[in-house]
């Protein structure tokens, strides 16, 4: 556990988080400010920077929790596909970003922006749902697992 990290604190109990599945080895929960309605993330409950170091076992667990639950969130929103994201940034806690698709500018780089500079890429322009919202989707995937 680090201190300073705010997955570790959900992990801990100490930072509230609308929680989608806990077990022995990783946590799933909504994300605050999704790309789209569902969006939510996968962790280890070892902190450890880098996915790429993560025990392939571990990693692979991961990824079977997202499947389980991903299969159930393209049932409960208009998303078309269930994308999956490893970008290593934001908090420094490995986390596997699960992303309802309506379409495929939903996961993109910035590279593919056709504008004149400056522009800005920002989470901030995303209204975070409540967390009575963010509970309730919680819950609808907790009951649509496989
Ligand atoms: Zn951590």
């Amino acid at each position: 556990m680090a201190e300073d990290c705010v997955f570790c604190r959900i992990i801990a109990g100490t930072e509230p988080a609308s929680i989608v599945h806990d077990d022995e080895s990783c946590l799933a929960f909504m994300i605050l400010r999704p790309i789209r309605e569902g969006a939510f993330i996968v962790i280890p409950k070892v902190h450890i920077d880098h996915f790429t170091d993560l025990p392939d076992d571990l990693a692979a667990h991961l990824m079977i929790i997202a499947q389980r639950y991903g299969r159930g969130l393209l049932s409960l929103t208009p998303a078309t596909r269930i994308g999956y994201v490893v970008h290593g940034f934001g908090v420094p806690h490995a986390h596997l970003n699960v992303v309802p698709q309506h379409d495929t500018f939903d996961i993109i780089s910035a590279r593919y922006i056709d504008a004149d500079a400056p522009y800005r890429v920002t989470e901030r322009l995303i209204e975070p749902p409540s967390r009575a919202a963010l509970d309730a989707m919680a819950a609808r995937l907790r009951a649509a697992r496989d």
